[in-house]
């Protein structure tokens, strides 16, 4: 079968190897779509601080079931899947408490252990996720970054009533103000740089955008929220200024959780923080619950994955995919690769 190598940053090669054999309690996959992000696009230039070359990479997919081993009892060839790529210790403090998403060993397949990016993939049933026949491979795909914005909102105490403010409108920002609306926030603010990023947050159903290079901030909220102001915040463009934003602006005791990846260590006004007895939580991933419960959400029509995909590229052209993603700079988001 082909793989796809990454062999040095910017450098994709392939190579023919075996098909794997599932072990006793694993399942093999036949991959269907490959979803690029951002973390993807970091490694691509040498930028990414855990992950050395060569490298398989592919950590949201979808795929076909197409043999399991005979320890496997709930799954059967011909159903849709995907897989959560987190591999942890489980023997660690934060395992044994059933958080492995945090596991001090934790180690993500497609960065520091091999990826999906190959035509058939062999993961264990604990880690696989299956979803209806009515979802198509797109959506599929969209599974995991959609577990990102379940567990960023589950973070929070509640989010009923609460006006919410998402900075960034990228993939992940546009699918945390989306699972935001729909775990009961009042009002969802999102806002962005970029018309491209915050028109795809409309098609989403997201109607309250700013675009911050036009309006400021504090003009965006008052608009938006009125007097009321927001409680609760989502920094998932990894800015300063973003983090400033939410921190500054915030209602007193309000929560804001931190998603983003930063390029440069933010300063926070942490006195700020300390007199409006402000919560800054940190939020990494997902858990299985998640991966569940972003495709309850898909399936029932709450999150819009659609609109996300901006364009797909055969297997053959995963380089050129690449390419594509850096002309296009702010106009795209998703970019698929199909098998
Ligand atoms: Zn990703
Ligand atoms: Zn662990």
């Amino acid at each position: 079968m082909r793989q796809a190598v990454m062999v040095s940053p910017g450098r994709i090669e392939f190579r023919d190897v075996p098909v794997p054999v599932p072990g006793a309690d694993e399942v093999l996959l036949e991959i269907k779509r490959i979803g690029i992000c951002g973390s993807d696009i970091h490694v691509w230039h040498g930028r990414h601080p855990f992950t050395t070359y060569p490298v398989v990479q592919g950590h949201e997919f979808s795929a076909v079931i197409a043999a399991v081993g005979e320890g496997v009892t709930e799954v059967k060839p011909g159903m849709r899947a995907t897989a959560r790529p987190q591999l942890s210790c489980g023997s660690c403090r934060a395992c044994m408490r059933g958080d492995y998403h945090i596991c001090r060993d934790l180690r993500v397949q497609g960065f520091q252990a091999s990826g999906c990016a190959q035509e058939y993939f062999a993961v264990p049933e604990s880690r696989l996720v299956v979803f209806p026949e009515g979802l198509s491979f797109e959506q599929g795909a969209l599974i995991e970054p959609a577990a990102v914005g379940a567990h960023s909102t589950r973070r929070m105490d509640s989010l009923s009533g609460k006006n919410v403010v998402v900075a960034g409108a990228g993939t992940i920002g546009n699918l945390v103000a989306q699972f935001a609306k729909s775990r009961g926030a009042e009002k969802v603010l999102i806002t962005d740089i970029s018309e491209f990023r915050l028109k795809t947050a409309g098609d989403c159903g997201l109607r309250h955008t700013a675009n911050i290079s036009n309006e400021s901030f504090e003009d965006a909220v008052h608009r938006t929220f009125g007097e009321t102001g927001f409680q609760a915040g989502f920094e998932a463009a990894g800015v300063q200024s973003a983090m400033d934003d939410l921190v500054c602006r915030i209602e007193k005791g309000g929560e804001i959780v931190v998603l983003g990846v930063f390029d440069r260590n933010p300063r926070i006004n942490m006195g700020y923080v300390g007199e409006h007895e402000l919560k800054l939580i940190g939020s990494l991933m997902y858990k299985h619950e998640d991966y569940r419960e972003a495709v309850d959400f898909i399936a029932n029509g709450s999150i819009a994955t659609d609109p996300l995909v901006t364009r797909h590229f055969p297997f053959e052209e995963y380089e050129e995919a690449y390419e594509y993603i850096e002309r296009q700079e702010d106009k795209s988001l998703k970019v698929m690769i199909d098998l």
